[in-house]
């Protein structure tokens, strides 16, 4: 697995107001929104094109497109939807997948509780989106589960990141014989006893959509 933070000057700018507890909701949904293309950018170096010939009102031109199948983005609900817009902005023919999955609080278990995916995902590139890699089980069982489903290849884009995830991800997905990428503004200190990132920015589902 390949870990990649992202070292812009503007990422490291909105990741800072975004980690800031003055941000308000509207603030912060715009500033996710805008750290996302960044961070997807980065994420989709590789993404597979096919060559193509168009006529400028000059000349042929060869360049590509986008190849078939195409990608597929799965946010993972809830947080990973505030990061949606900005993901299909930079690729908006991609297809968009679902995947609702809930952390226990007390065991920090994932489960799966809706799901709307493509049943074979064979050759497909996916890019999952999941604002915090904290514990690492929501994004492991995310990652599993498209991996299962025939994924030739999965990156997921994480606003922040604790190392106690991406190791956990190592561990847990050591068996899998697929390119795994995670994109990250940046790879923070540690985890608390509750969970969180630390510094972090808080609870990103409560933080863009309010706590319900
Ligand atoms: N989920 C969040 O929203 N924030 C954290 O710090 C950890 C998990």
């Amino acid at each position: 697995m390949r870990t990649l933070v992202v070292d812009h000057p503007l990422v490291a700018h909105k990741l800072t107001t975004l980690r800031d507890s003055a941000t308000d909701s509207p603030t912060f949904r715009r500033l996710v929104d805008e750290l996302v293309t960044l961070l997807a950018y980065e994420a989709t170096r590789d993404v597979r094109t096919t060559p193509v010939r168009v006529e400028t009102p000059v000349a042929p031109a060869d360049g590509v497109r986008l190849a078939a199948p195409k990608p597929l983005v799965v946010p993972v609900l809830r947080a990973g939807l505030g990061m949606l817009d900005g993901m299909t902005r930079l690729m908006p023919t991609a297809e968009v997948g679902f995947l609702g999955m809930i952390r226990d609080e007390e065991t920090l278990e994932a489960t799966t509780y809706a799901t709307r995916l493509p049943a074979d995902l064979s050759s497909r590139q996916c890019y999952v989106l999941d604002p915090m890699l904290a514990t690492g089980g929501t994004l492991a069982a995310a990652i599993r589960y498209l991996i299962e489903r025939g994924a030739a290849e999965v990156t997921a884009i994480c606003l922040l990141v604790a190392p106690e995830g991406i190791d956990a991800l190592e561990r847990q997905l050591s068996g899998f014989d697929v390119p795994i990428t995670v994109v990250t503004a940046a790879v923070d200190e540690r985890l608390n006893d509750k969970g969180y990132i630390v510094p972090g920015l808080g609870d990103a589902g409560d933080r863009l959509y309010g706590v319900v």
